[in-house]
């Protein structure tokens, strides 16, 4: 096999760990590959895919801001990406661009490797960005009973009301929330927490009445004050990191066309990835 030529895009970039992941797979699976990470501006993604194309990529990944916008340049869309509105993995085809989303795979794939199951499960999730939407929507389609959605902007939701099984809820109005003494599962995708970020949560009483595992999707810092006020009241929780590795995992074996053994690379990525992060 040729080298496989990949990388991933956003702005900013610079802190992207999907070099580091991308590489030590395509080592532990004994393919050539190359990864590396590209500052696309909005203004300079057609240039970007121009010469993607023209080198002959075999794929690459995308963050933010272009995970809607790349949509535009694919040829061909999985209907799961379609459905979030967003792509997260671009596979170049014989100079023809296929958009996938690896997102909600990733966190089904982390929730299943925790035990963590989503049929038939009631769920707050926090958030009604583009990680929340595509949350939403593997959730939906693995068959959560009941999704309640707390957002700052309700109204800007109405992508998540497509389904009579969604009820979108002002953010403010969490702390006093019964849902969470019903629910099986809290998912945080909201950049509260966040290394970085000024804000986090304020009031977690929510956590108080409930015996719902609780999943961050931020992994940086590795424990975030909600995961730390949820151990403490005696749930189950995990971070983002998860994820993260899962949804690499999936968009490497799109980009190589390979099949492999996925939870046991997702283990070993973990295991790796945790030292480098966590110094560990
Ligand atoms: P996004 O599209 O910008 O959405 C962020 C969401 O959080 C929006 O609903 C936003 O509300 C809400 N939010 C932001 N600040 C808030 C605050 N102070 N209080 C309440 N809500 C707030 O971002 P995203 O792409 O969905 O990413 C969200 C987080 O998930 C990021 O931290 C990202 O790093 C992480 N993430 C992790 C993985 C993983 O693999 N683990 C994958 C994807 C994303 P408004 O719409 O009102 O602004």
């Amino acid at each position: 096999m040729n080298t496989l030529r990949l990388g991933v895009i956003g702005d900013p970039i610079a802190h992207t760990l999907s070099p580091m992941i991308h590489s030590k797979m395509a080592e532990h699976l004994n393919i050539s590959a190359t990864y590396t990470a590209d500052h696309v501006t909005k203004a300079g993604l057609g240039d970007f895919v121009k010469k993607a194309v023209f080198e002959k990529w075999a794929g690459f990944n995308v963050t933010i801001p272009h995970k809607n916008r790349i949509m535009d340049f694919c040829e061909e869309l999985d209907p799961y990406a379609a459905k979030c509105g967003a792509v997260n993995t671009v596979r170049i085809c014989d100079g023809r661009l296929i958009g996938y989303n690896t997102d909600g795979d990733g966190l089904y794939a982390s929730l299943k490797s925790n035990d963590i199951r989503v049929w038939d499960s009631d769920i707050l999730l926090l958030g009604a960005g583009g990680a929340a939407l595509s949350v939403c929507r593997k959730a939906l389609d693995a068959g959560a009973k009941k999704i309640t959605v707390f957002c700052r902007t309700p109204e800007k939701a109405i992508r998540f009301q497509q389904d009579a099984r969604v009820a979108v809820e002002n953010f403010s109005t969490l702390a006093q929330t019964k849902c969470a003494e019903n629910a099986d599962l809290i998912i945080n995708a909201t950049p509260l927490g966040m290394q970085g970020m000024d804000a986090d949560f304020t009031d977690v009483s929510f956590l108080d009445h409930t015996n719902a595992a609780v999943y961050d999707i931020v992994y940086k810092p590795e424990e975030t004050k909600l995961l730390r006020e949820s151990k403490n009241r005696g749930l189950r929780a995990f971070n983002g990191l998860g994820m993260l590795v899962y949804q690499a995992v999936y968009a490497f074996a799109i980009f190589s066309g390979e099949t492999f053994d996925f939870d046991g690379m997702a283990s070993y990525l973990l295991k790796e990835i945790t030292k480098e992060i966590y110094n560990k």
